[in-house]
């Protein structure tokens, strides 16, 4: 696809030779590569976050040498943030897999070159071998939420079609699924039910769990310019970030309090009449059951569980309820935890009992992490779920999906082990072999040491990567794939928005597409019929056909659609349709129309602090880094700002504890320890420490986190553990090449962090 180059040429007339990144959490400049020819600007999306910004890449001979903002595509409006401007330096980097690594002498051995075709065969037979011996679902398959829709698709179908296991899942099992549970259970759909320019129409927004200023850097200039309209703000995290710095209320909360809080809201909204009977009567079920529980929160109680003053919470909830029209926002804060769904359905309760849904400004979403979190979960790579959100138990979802795919529905697999549970199932050999697909579980995944004796044991661990993560050092075999510039594709970004990739150049090497690599391991394991896809286009007709009617439906999108629209929101039932933007304006997605509310009592995080564990360890992420930072960590200017992990803690904690800043620390869990420096600051509960979790082997914060579950969607509990803390008496292994000098400039450049500024208001008691 061209661009219209007079257009961008006017667009780029307009911009200064060096343009500012926009994070919200911090700013910069990035320069424009003027000293190459550019060839051609490729219209395309940031790779990272939810968001999905617009942006070219610039090419010339061939390579992908550059980036500009597109200031077309409605979200972005031409920024990026320092992830976003950076995004094209992975394409060339010189740590690129070009060719497949295999251990040919058991798993001592190195890793080796080897030809597509010795990996491909040694692949399908040892999967076969195992499944002959052990039974289909002795193999399973680790997808991944940052890949393409149609790469996502071809990874479920490849499990239950030529692998025919019931063991298939996906890494935003460890993401948002907390919310996709809080969506289901109440709302009847799985998607954001307001477009992000929604904001603009709010008169209330309410941050709960988000640290928007660094993970959705973007939105943050939706949230200024919802507040220079007069919309009021109010955030809950236990860190104050960067938007609480601004906001009108701030609820500095305990971690693993959420529920508690948002019961608390309700009660005050009821108590001051603030409640929409109408909506209530006419549009909800579970409202008497819900209010009946309510009662037992009143701000006093919850105000204890918090670590709130109970002015605080009233004056939230009046904020609140007093709003014509209300958004919330939610994010892993809230969800990464052992009750992340009840969190979600407490958080939809307050919007219902105030009719905020179905009208501009007025909803609830969930800010997606990863780039294609939205639609990897829709398309058919969940443990439970077929294309289209389509139930896998569900007799007419088997019978129509096994209809498109040409299949017997008695070769369809029912539902497998999400994603959490498969590292148990390889802990009693139930699950032998795995094929992992861009996902960095050894960064990702609670109580790595677990992780590591799991993955280890496996017969046969394949590992589809372009970096050799973490993960990828442990595997059997690695093959290289590729990154987002060097395909086609579409993403479902966090408002329920189709977006396109479109190539920008040739995957290096014999580095090959995930979609390419699972049609060929199909072909040797004797179902290429099925898998007879020359281009990403191709698959995404069959996938647009299978969720033809289905409560996600794309049957009306086309990549010619999505072109012309700038993206395209789901439901799109017909070619004609345009898509839906915002939903719920009539109906909720249940059979009967109504929103499913459920009265939720608080029960505590799995772990609360104790003796020998006195204090709360949180951990998430920084702007400069995206999810196990496989990418990030090797961009230089991402690098340099975040080179390593720290703990941050409040200067009374540190105090307390006889720990300055800069000084090593021992932060302690029942799963293992870690050493790192101090960062210490006004900016969080002083009850509570926090680790960055971005980094890997020794450095990794999930050496630490609680690998409980969640019971309806199984995600971790990486928000909550109870911790202790010492001062170390000498540097860890990773940190001993490291001069003072290099140690102190990464401690100056992280408190010049908004993060771990709250020196002018010290909101945090
Ligand atoms: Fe936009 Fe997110 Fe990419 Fe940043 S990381 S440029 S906010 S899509």
């Amino acid at each position: 696809m061209s661009v219209d180059k007079n257009i961008f040429r006017l667009w780029r007339r307009n911009q200064p030779e060096t343009f500012d990144f926009h994070s919200g959490a911090g700013q910069g400049k990035v320069h424009w590569n003027s000293e190459e020819e550019i060839e051609r600007y490729v219209p395309t999306h940031c790779c990272y976050c939810g968001i999905q910004c617009g942006m070219y890449l610039k090419v010339s001979h061939g390579k992908v040498v550059g980036v500009e903002p597109r200031e077309d595509f409605p979200l972005n409006h031409g920024m990026l943030c320092p992830k976003g401007a950076t995004a094209y330096q992975t394409v060339n980097h010189p740590d690129r897999l070009m060719y497949p690594l295999m251990r040919r002498n058991g798993k001592d051995s190195p890793l080796e070159r080897a030809s597509w075709d010795e990996v491909l065969d040694v692949i399908a037979q040892r999967f076969q071998a195992i499944q002959a011996e052990y039974g289909k679902d002795a193999v399973s398959i680790f997808s991944g939420s940052s890949m393409t829709n149609e790469k996502c698709y071809i990874m479920g179908k490849l499990a239950r079609v030529a692998l025919g296991t019931r063991h298939c899942d996906y890494n935003g099992r460890l993401c948002m699924s907390s919310a996709t549970g809080a969506n289901e259970r109440v709302l009847g759909l799985d998607r954001a039910s307001n477009p992000i320019s929604d904001m603009l129409h709010a008169d209330c927004i309410f941050v709960i769990g988000a640290n928007v200023g660094e993970c959705f850097p973007i939105v943050t200039s939706y949230l200024w310019q919802a507040r220079d309209r007069g919309c009021k703000l109010i955030v809950a995290d236990p860190r104050q970030t960067p938007i609480a710095r601004t906001a009108d209320i701030f609820l500095p909360l305990r971690p693993g309090t959420d529920s508690a809080l948002l019961n608390g809201m309700l009660h005050v909204i009821i108590k001051e009449g603030l409640i929409d009977e109408d909506f209530l009567r006419e549009r909800t079920v579970g409202w008497e059951e819900t209010k009946a529980l309510v009662e037992q929160y009143p701000p006093e109680r919850v105000a204890r569980v918090c670590g709130l003053r109970p002015e605080a919470i009233i004056d939230a909830a009046r904020m609140y309820g007093q709003a014509k029209a209300a958004l919330t926002y939610t994010a892993r804060g809230l969800e990464h935890q052992s009750k992340g769904v009840d969190n979600g359905v407490t958080a939809m309760n307050l919007a219902l009992a105030t009719g905020n849904f179905g009208r501009p400004g007025a909803g609830c979403g969930t800010l997606t992490g990863q780039g294609n979190g939205q639609g990897g979960r829709e398309v058919g790579q969940k443990a439970s779920q077929l294309p289209g959100c389509r139930d896998i138990e569900n007799p007419n979802d088997r019978a129509y999906i096994c209809s498109v795919w040409g299949i017997d529905e008695k070769d369809l697999p029912h539902a497998g082990y999400a994603a959490t549970l498969m590292i148990p199932a390889m802990l009693r050999k139930e699950i032998r072999a795995c094929f992992m697909v861009c996902t960095n579980a050894m960064v990702s995944l609670p109580d790595q040491h677990t992780v590591e004796r799991a993955l280890r044991g496996l017969d046969l661990f394949v590992v589809t990567d372009f970096f050799l993560s973490e993960t990828a050092e442990l595997a059997d075999i690695v093959l290289p794939g590729t990154v987002w510039a060097e395909d086609e594709g579409t993403t479902t970004n966090l408002e329920g928005r189709v977006v396109k990739y479109n190539k920008a150049v040739e995957p290096p090497g014999e580095a090959k597409r995930d979609w390419e690599i699972a049609c060929e391991l199909a072909k040797r394991l004797g179902k290429e019929q099925y898998f007879r896809f020359t281009s990403a286009r191709e698959i995404f007709d069959e996938l647009r056909l299978c969720t033809k009617g289905a409560k996600s439906d794309y049957w009306g999108i086309t990549y010619e659609k999505i072109a012309e629209q700038n993206g395209v929101f789901w439901p799109c039932p017909s070619e004609d349709h345009p898509g839906t933007p915002r939903l719920y304006e009539e109906r909720f997605g249940f059979p009967d129309g109504k929103a499913h509310m459920h009265p939720i009592p608080y029960i505590p995080p799995a772990e609360e602090p104790d003796e020998e564990y006195p204090m709360v360890l949180t951990t998430g992420r920084v702007v400069y880094h995206y999810l196990s930072g496989n990418q990030t960590r090797r961009t230089p200017f991402l690098k340099e700002q975040a080179p390593f992990p720290w703990v941050e803690m409040h200067e009374r904690a540190a105090a307390r504890l006889g720990i300055e800043d800069g000084d090593w620390v021992t932060v302690r869990t029942r799963r293992g320890e870690m050493t790192v420096p101090a960062l210490v600051v006004r900016s969080i509960r002083p009850d509570t420490m926090f680790i960055p979790y971005h980094y890997g082997h020794n450095q990794a914060a999930n050496q630490l986190t609680n690998p409980v579950l969640e019971p309806m969607m199984k995600i971790p509990e990486y928000k909550v553990c109870a911790a202790s803390a010492v001062r170390a008496t000498e540097r860890p292994d990773w940190a001993k090449e490291l001069d003072v000098s290099e140690l102190d400039a990464a401690r100056k450049r992280r408190h010049e962090l908004p993060m771990a500024q709250a020196k002018a208001q010290p909101m945090l008691h």
